[in-house]
């Protein structure tokens, strides 16, 4: 394991046991619902929506530690952001993990938190895991 590999479990660990956004969402104006049946994994994302614009959003859910670290690193992501800019966020995720598009020697620091994923890649029974979360978001939005 390199030192980075070491730096982004941390951060995955970190996400998983104290997840950021996790709750209720009072003011939510759409929610929807995904599973992973092949690991066990389930969340709920909730949405509040100003026009196409997220100004707020909290996941529940349980399963692996990177579904719910994704859940938890995407929310802090997302929120503020409008749909364009989150499909954006989506696609580069989505190359991240799948291995399609890897992270570029300096990428780390612009994508934050978004970077520690990118190991998920070598595993590829795992990207669901990873994906579901911004799938189930997709959803509650309208643009899946
Ligand atoms: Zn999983």
């Amino acid at each position: 394991m390199t030192n980075l590999d070491a730096l982004y479990q941390e951060v995955l660990l970190d996400h998983y046991r104290k997840p950021r956004n996790k709750g209720v969402l009072a003011e939510a104006t759409a929610d929807a619902q995904g599973r992973n049946p092949l690991c066990g994994d389930e969340v709920n994302v909730a949405v509040a929506m100003d026009g196409d614009r997220v100004t707020a959003v909290k996941f529940t859910g349980q399963g692996c530690s990177i579904s719910q670290a994704s859940a938890s690193v995407m929310t802090q992501l997302v929120a503020g952001k409008s749909a364009t800019e989150i499909e954006a966020l989506y696609a580069r995720f989505h190359s991240l993990v799948t291995g399609t598009q890897p992270l570029a020697d300096g990428e780390g620091k612009q994508l934050g938190a978004m970077a520690a994923f990118a190991g998920v890649s070598k595993y590829p029974a795992r990207v669901k895991c990873a994906t579901m979360s911004w799938h189930t978001l997709r959803k509650a939005m309208g643009t899946e």
